[in-house]
């Protein structure tokens, strides 16, 4: 891993021009397209410094970034850009935000939706072929992680499926990691079993295509002396987990598997595949990442406001 240092040294130059291209020619690969009644021809309207495409045919007017991961989004693009490139590294949202010079909030939600993106892409793609099965748990080393004995209690190991399809030479072609009781692992009503057959052949019916038709896929055995690509890659993830972040909890813990997967499966092509993924993927709001509201009320900011005033006035 290089320091920090010298990821600033050779973060790379984008245009804003270069990028709005970039994003077009992911957006519209044949050209414009209407996204409402599919015509071809456009004319450019600048408003408020955003380019927005307004169609020949129908008047609707559509930008680069509407309907997708970036939607809505005030950062400018080469510093989504930026965000993409530093993807490839797989930092924390605390090194990005001082690489980018962004908040903190910023990056986090930046690397957030590009991790949707990456979800959306992963389950457009089964898995095919020959596939092999390793059933894991994720969760020890996190606890290491933490010193609260409350958080130990209440993080239980998450019980992970690790799926790949392999070539020839023993590289993945695609790599999945799906958390069991996570967003992907099985659906609601059966949530919590945690048997390792039921839970491959769950993985088997939702990632694999042709479902149960590659039921007789090869499965390895769990634990750390394994020796196969996918004990490795499971491995690697886990430390990754773990010193980048500190470990993840259940909640996002889909997420940045997804990431982690997304990576080893695009290797060489990872930007232009995110790049992609920005330009066609679906928009998702903050909500839809941070899950439903919890119980907990908002602090009423009229109160403290006046006690600073009051501490003015006592100065
Ligand atoms: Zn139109």
């Amino acid at each position: 891993m290089p320091s920090r240092m010298s990821i600033r040294d050779s973060l790379p130059v984008y245009r804003e021009d270069d990028c709005e291209g970039a994003l077009f020619a992911a957006k519209w690969p044949n050209g414009f397209r209407c996204p409402r009644c599919a015509h071809p021809y456009h004319y450019e309207v600048s408003s408020r410094r955003r380019r927005l495409f307004e169609c020949r045919s129908c008047r609707h007017q559509t930008s680069l970034t509407a309907g997708t991961v970036l939607e809505g989004s005030r950062t400018p693009l080469t510093k989504w850009f930026l965000a993409m490139y530093l993807m490839q590294l797989g930092i924390s949202a605390k090194r990005m935000a001082e690489l980018i010079q962004v908040t903190y909030k910023t990056a986090w939600l930046i690397n957030h939706k590009l991790r949707h993106a990456i979800g959306q892409w992963d389950r457009d793609r089964p898995l095919d072929g020959a596939v092999q099965l390793l059933g894991e748990y994720y969760g020890y080393e996190y606890h290491r992680h933490l010193g609260s004995p409350n958080a130990q209690e209440t993080l239980k190991p998450q019980p992970v499926v690790v799926g790949a399809s392999l070539d020839e030479a023993d590289q993945f072609v695609h790599l999945k990691m799906k958390a069991v009781d996570g967003p992907e692992g099985n659906d609601t009503t059966r949530r919590g079993v945690s048997d390792s057959e039921a839970a491959a052949e769950r993985f088997v019916e939702s990632h694999v295509a042709g479902g149960l038709a590659a039921g007789h896929a090869k499965k390895h055995e769990c634990g750390h002396l394994g020796r196969t690509p996918l004990h490795l890659a499971w491995r690697e993830a886990v430390r990754w987990l773990s010193w980048t972040f500190g470990g993840i909890g259940p909640k996002h813990l889909q997420a940045y598997l997804n990431e982690f997967c997304f990576r080893l499966t695009c290797r060489g092509t990872l930007l232009a595949e995110l790049i992609e993924c920005c330009g066609t993927r679906s928009r998702i709001t903050y909500r839809g990442l941070v899950g439903p509201r919890s119980g907990i009320r908002p602090i009423k900011w009229g109160y403290r406001r006046s006690a600073q005033r009051r501490d003015r006035r006592a100065i």
